[in-house]
């Protein structure tokens, strides 16, 4: 198909604040469609998951040059990529003609003729006053909204920033890059007749569940934000309305709010898990110690799927909502369909498994409610007695079905459908937040990735899982066993054996323990 010149090439979409859940349908579809996705070191990372998995993600940071000379740089990678037909995502946060040069950007691909569509994104401010229940108009306090950058020195020659007019300004003041300024901003806009009692706020991380709040009048904002030990970046919201918010806002009561949680599924299982805990309002961080591939050989399985076929097979006994994927994709991939399964009995270890074989129209004959070995060994006893079972699962794991099936059972054979291995190179920067003692949840979603996790850990991290300062949360008591055997004490164990049940028992510790507290006054 030949492509349309004028179709566009480049696209710059705002990122949003940092929640992912905050960036818009529009930028989701082009960064689903992203040959190289340029990204500005302050999006949040969790957005690049949305990206094609075959685009070339760059941070600007990488680039050459420093600031403001690596603008050029940027400028000559978005033209020449466009140019080679590609599309580029440049992606920044906020939205992308707030404060983010996305305005001369645009211009220098007009200039070259480059076609290309802004997506626009949720800007700092209004996420800050979403998240934290400050409204930013109201009809009795503030008619008008001032966003402003705190960059420009007053008094510079070339400032084209008002003071005067900004302390005069009868609305909300939202002022960007202002926190390493924050003295002169005050002094300036407390010269212009701005009262010192006007209710002030800085927010930093506003969306994310490491947000961080102060809250003070305006004269004393930069004390209270030396103690407290807010950085930039951050945003500074000056005016009446600050004092209209809630004690806690909506978001500042979600239940994992503050909390830094460890999700240890293998890369590409574990995006809805951690979505569900940046919605209870928990900061997430992904941590795959084990992975999930093809069998190195896929002979046996052809070869019992052609069984199958032939009705050599009276149960089939799928250990696992992967171990049914990676069997049904099979089959496809050597040109059989689901009538390959003819009448096959089909039993599922637990109601996800069965969920995965619905998805393809296929109806367990047996479930057991929970889901652990020994209850699918005894929901299956009466049933396989003198039958042919085939059981695929993975290159590892318990062994106790098939020794259990094997004692009724004609024929007990098992097929490995995928494997699991151990990831090698562990993410540096989690082990760190570890070792700081940044993370207290750590959710253990199987034993062998319990076994994987707990021997990476060193001598520093071991010491604040026995004081208690790291919680291992296990999802069902065999993985809370292999936990123990390894010497490690177990916080809280799921009470359903699914992700969602490990969320569920993360909850519930968060709630006996203190309670996190973003807000210095
Ligand atoms: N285009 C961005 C702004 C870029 S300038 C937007 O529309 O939001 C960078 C400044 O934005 C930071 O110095 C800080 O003042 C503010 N900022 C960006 N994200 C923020 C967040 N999540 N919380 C608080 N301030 C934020």
């Amino acid at each position: 198909m030949m492509s349309d010149p004028s179709e566009p090439r480049v696209f710059l979409v705002g990122a949003g604040p940092g929640d992912p859940g905050l960036l818009t349908v529009r930028g989701a579809e082009v960064l689903a469609r992203a040959d190289l996705v340029l990204y500005d070191q302050l999006v949040p990372r969790r957005l690049l998951d949305y990206a094609n998995p075959a685009a070339e993600l760059i941070c600007v940071r990488d680039l050459p040059g420093h600031h403001p000379d690596k603008y050029p740089h940027i400028h000559t990678k978005l033209i020449e990529t466009a140019r080679a037909g590609k599309t580029v995502v440049r992606l920044k946060g906020g939205d992308p003609l707030v404060f983010g040069r996305g305005g001369e950007e645009a211009e220098t691909l007009r200039d070259a003729g480059v076609p290309y569509e802004i997506v626009p994104g949720v800007t700092a401010a209004f996420a800050a006053a979403s998240y934290l229940d400050i409204p930013l108009t109201h009809r009795l306090h503030a008619s008008a909204v001032a966003l402003v950058t705190g960059h420009e020195l007053p008094n510079k020659p070339g400032n084209k920033l008002d003071w005067e007019a900004l302390a005069k300004f009868p609305g909300t003041l939202a002022v960007y890059m202002g926190i390493a300024r924050l003295p002169l901003i005050i002094a300036e806009l407390l010269k212009f007749g701005k009262s010192p009692d006007t209710p002030s706020a800085i927010i930093e991380r506003a969306s994310t569940g490491d947000m961080r709040t102060v809250f003070a009048r305006l004269g004393d904002l930069e004390q209270a934000r030396r103690s407290a030990g807010l950085e930039a970046p951050g945003l500074i919201l000056i005016g009446a309305v600050v004092d209209l918010r809630a004690d806690r806002s909506w978001f500042e009561r979600k239940p994992l709010f503050g909390h830094r949680v460890l999700v240890t599924r293998p890369r590409h299982q574990a995006g809805p898990m951690i979505r569900k805990l940046e919605l209870l309002g928990a900061v997430p961080h992904a941590f795959p110690t084990v992975e999930v591939r093809d069998p190195t050989d896929w002979g046996p399985v052809d070869a019992a799927l052609g069984e199958v076929a032939h009705g050599d097979w009276d149960w089939l006994v799928f250990t696992s909502a992967n171990g049914v994927h990676k069997l049904v994709r099979r089959l496809g991939a050597i040109g059989m369909d689901l009538r390959a399964l003819g009448p096959v009995k089909i039993a599922a270890i637990g109601p996800k498994t069965a969920d995965a074989l619905r998805e393809y129209h296929l109806n367990a004959d047996v479930v057991p409610k929970t889901y652990i070995a020994e209850e699918l060994a005894a929901a299956l006893t009466s049933e396989v007695a003198g039958k042919r079972v085939l059981l695929a699962r993975a290159n590892r794991g318990r062994d106790v079905l098939r020794v259990e099936l094997a004692k009724v059972a004609a024929t007990v054979a098992q097929i490995t459908v995928y494997e699991q291995s151990d990831v090698v190179t562990l993410d540096a920067e989690v082990l760190d937040s570890l070792r700081r003692g940044e993370i207290r949840y750590v959710t253990l979603s199987s034993s062998n990735i319990a076994r994987a996790l707990l021997g990476a850990f060193d001598e520093t991290i071991q010491g604040r899982v026995h004081r208690g300062e790291i919680r291992l949360v296990a999802i069902s008591p065999e993985t809370g066993n292999a936990v123990r055997d390894l010497g490690f004490p177990v916080a809280a164990e799921a009470d359903l054996y699914t992700t969602d049940g490990l969320i569920d028992a993360v909850v519930k510790l968060a709630n006996t323990e203190r309670p996190v507290s973003s807000h210095m006054e």
